[in-house]
């Protein structure tokens, strides 16, 4: 059994706020086929707190980042769980990162270097004789463990796992104090990234490991148009990274047993969610695919593409139904998209079951991301026989297999993809897939080849088990 600490800023079901909440939360029972146990380090938010069961206090320190605080350990939502908890860094409203007003919070680059701290210390101290030989860090939040390490004299072995390099948690050297960082690290193989301290860096050269979500994701990070200006950084450490996809949780995303539709185990039962949806959203009957997106609204995901790309799917009898929030501009842009046209049903906001009976319902689900680390919406898709229509970006490249003529023949084929990531091309995207609906036979190969794509973590848990272990050994 090889005993590993996950760090991590949000965990499913507890809080989530994106995928990452999703891999964290699926990680510990994923791996413990592998023989690996693992124990997560989450910050004692409310809903972490408040959800905790037969706690034990860990550690007691007299100042954590200004104040005392406890560690403590217990079981929520089936994860063993390590919680901090710090009323004066995570006793707040609102989400892990922001207000209730939509701002940061403005130390998050303390609260998070505590939780990294507190992470750093448990590798070298342990929790009631347990004694991790794997720190495994997710994004920024975990990135300071390295520099920590350090300072405490060494530790177990470290990874840190990219899941969207768009996140550094940079912040300015006036802070080096208040984030106990020792100041003759503050240079190129340190912390500091062009004049100012960023805790992604300081873990992308002090990980033993790197790991990303992606295969595809892994080279992108590499070059100028997808490293975000840490893409010399992610070269020098080419040796250490590599890419592993997520899985989904397919329990809770199972056409057969999802409680929030109307169940089904093949592509035929797909017609009465459908008709369901269409009744829920207001969408006449119509002849072309019914497409879904459920997605952020940032720029990101590339939703403004698809407002200049939708006469292609409207001129051949297609709908749009949207599920998201974000971005006040996008929202407004996809209301208004909505209000004038029959065909178009936009939500705004953040609805998990409406999530589910979006994917349930529709023939297939857009994902035009500009980049897309892994993401998961088109991995729901294809277990749910919606076919998936994305960019050929991330994740997105190394999930979904193109209808191109050769995988059509082979029976391969489980959705489309288009390159560049510009409106002309999903326009071509949003023609083809309406030729391809119209074809009957060739639509029911699509959906079944998508529906036995293995979506699940097995792969990916046998991967990470892999490192865990080449990593362990060579301590
Ligand atoms: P990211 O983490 O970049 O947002 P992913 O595709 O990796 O993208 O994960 C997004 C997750 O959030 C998915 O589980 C998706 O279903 C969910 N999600 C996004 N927007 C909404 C929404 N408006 N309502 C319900 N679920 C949403």
């Amino acid at each position: 059994m090889i005993r590993v600490l996950s760090i991590a800023s949000e965990c499913a079901p507890l809080v989530k706020t994106g995928g990452l909440a999703d891999v964290a939360g699926a990680l510990p029972a994923a791996l413990a086929a592998e023989g690996v146990g693992m124990r997560t380090l989450l910050p004692g938010y409310p809903a972490v707190m408040d959800a905790l069961q037969d706690v034990s206090e860990v550690y007691y320190f007299h100042d954590l980042f200004g104040a005392p605080a406890r560690v403590m350990a217990g079981r929520a939502a089936g994860l063993d769980l390590l919680a901090i908890d710090a009323p004066h860094l995570f006793a707040r409203t609102g989400n892990p990162y922001m207000a209730p007003d939509g701002r940061d919070w403005p130390d998050n680059p303390e609260r998070f270097a505590a939780l990294s701290w507190v992470g750093a210390h448990l590798g070298v101290h342990g929790a009631l004789g347990w004694h991790p030989q794997v720190l495994h860090g997710h994004d920024w939040q975990a990135g300071f463990v390295t520099e920590y390490l350090r300072q405490m004299g060494g530790g177990p072995a470290t990874v840190l796992t990219i899941h969207n390099i768009a996140f550094t948690g940079a912040t300015d050297p006036g802070r080096i104090g208040s984030l106990r960082l020792d100041p003759w690290r503050f240079h190129m193989e340190g912390y500091e990234f062009y004049g100012g301290i960023s805790p992604l860096k300081a873990g992308l050269m002090g990980a033993d490991a790197l790991t990303t979500v992606s295969p595809t994701y892994a080279e992108e990070l590499m070059t100028p148009e997808f490293g975000m200006g840490l893409d010399g950084v992610m070269r020098y450490r080419r040796e250490a990274l590599s890419g592993i996809l997520n899985g989904i949780d397919t329990d809770a995303w199972n056409p057969a047993t999802d409680p929030a539709i109307r169940p089904y185990d093949s592509p035929m039962g797909k017609a009465a969610n459908k008709a369901a949806l269409r009744a829920e959203m207001g969408l006449p009957d119509a002849d072309g695919p019914l497409c879904v997106i459920v997605s952020r609204m940032t720029h990101q995901k590339g939703l403004d593409l698809v407002l200049g790309a939708l006469p292609a799917l409207l001129d051949h009898g297609g709908q749009l139904a949207v599920l998201g929030s974000g971005d006040p501009g996008l929202e407004q842009a996809f209301r208004a998209l909505g209000e004038q046209n029959a065909n178009v049903a936009v939500r705004i906001g953040y609805d998990e079951a409406l999530s589910h009976r979006l994917i349930a319902g529709g023939d297939a689900i857009l994902v035009p991301s500009r980049f897309e680390p892994c993401g998961l919406t088109q991995m729901y898709g294809l277990r749910y026989g919606t076919v998936p229509v994305v960019a050929l970006t991330g994740g997105l490249a190394d999930t979904v297999i193109n209808a191109s003529p050769a995988a059509l023949a082979r029976d391969a084929a489980t959705g489309l993809q288009f390159s560049p990531v510009t409106a002309d091309a999903l326009r071509g995207a949003l023609t083809r897939l309406c030729l391809l609906y119209r074809d009957r036979d060739t639509w029911a190969r699509l959906q079944r080849n998508a529906m036995s794509h293995p979506v699940g973590w097995d792969q990916s848990a046998r991967a990470y088990g892999a490192l865990y272990a080449r990593l362990a050994t060579n301590r």
